[in-house]
């Protein structure tokens, strides 16, 4: 049985204070989540979120991190200073580091080996875009991406990891994937990591759905098999939004596809 995680990512949204009211109000309205939470605030705010977060049930992590573990990289963030602030997870490959920021495959690679070797969980995000889906894309884009993300990895480390399918037409747009468009893409994704790693790994290994999850979309995405919960952006910045998201995720059964 995997259990489903809840991820907020607050994106470049919030200073200190804001930060620490919304992990706050998560924190209190979450005593006891019945899945597994996590926020990833901007960095600046990662250290009161930390503070404001410490001994409850909820983690936290990083929205991005260099490969390197110092030096001249302005502006980077090496992953050594996330596990410094006690993260657990970091997000990589995000659609908005991919297109606006141009990551690469290889870059995003790069990252999840040096998270991986730093002890943070790493989630990678894979997604077509509206065009790559009406040209029949979906499965050869997420293939890609999952093959060259996770190049090099041993099924050891594979297991060590989250994926979140986050088609591209959906983050941010007010639009959410259906359930069963999602489902086909996290079975075909399962498939893949069977091959990849071990069915074993494809059974444990949590695939996050994300795009335009809101409180009332959340129970029906979540009740497919292989959809292990979310990684939700604008609803993870409104704290009663996002409990309920946390709430209406309860854990449930294996995968029905292999
Ligand atoms: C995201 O940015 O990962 C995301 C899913 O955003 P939203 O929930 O706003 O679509």
């Amino acid at each position: 049985m995997r259990t489903p995680i809840v991820m907020g990512n607050w994106k470049m949204h919030g200073g200190v204070s804001e930060a620490r009211a919304l992990a706050t109000a998560i924190r209190d309205g979450l005593k006891r989540p019945r899945v597994e939470v996590a926020v990833c605030p901007p960095f600046t705010a990662l250290g009161a979120v930390a503070e404001g977060l410490a001994g409850s049930p909820i983690g936290w992590g990083g929205q991005n991190c260099h490969w390197e573990e110092k030096g001249a990289f302005t502006g980077e963030i090496a992953p050594s200073m996330l596990t410094e602030l006690g993260c657990r997870y970091v997000l990589l490959g995000h659609s908005e580091r991919r297109h606006l920021f141009r990551e690469t495959d290889e870059d995003i690679n790069r990252k999840v080996t040096a998270a991986l070797r730093h002890q943070l969980i790493p989630v990678l995000c894979l997604g077509e875009t509206e065009e790559e889906r009406r040209q029949g894309l979906t499965f050869t884009v997420v293939e890609g991406q999952l093959r060259t993300g996770w190049a090099g990895l041993g099924a050891e480390e594979i297991a060590r990891t989250v994926l979140a399918y986050e088609p591209v037409w959906a983050i941010g747009t007010g639009v959410t994937a259906t359930p069963a468009q999602a489902a086909e893409v996290h079975g075909y994704l399962r498939g893949l990591v069977s091959e990849l790693a071990s069915k074993e790994i494809a059974q444990s290994l949590r695939i996050l759905y994300g795009g335009s999850v809101k409180p009332e979309n959340a129970a029906e995405l979540t009740q497919e098999p292989d959809i292990d919960g979310s990684l939700v952006g604008s609803a993870s910045l409104q704290p009663q939004s996002f409990i309920t998201i946390a709430k209406k995720s309860a854990s449930k059964g294996g995968s029905s596809k292999e």
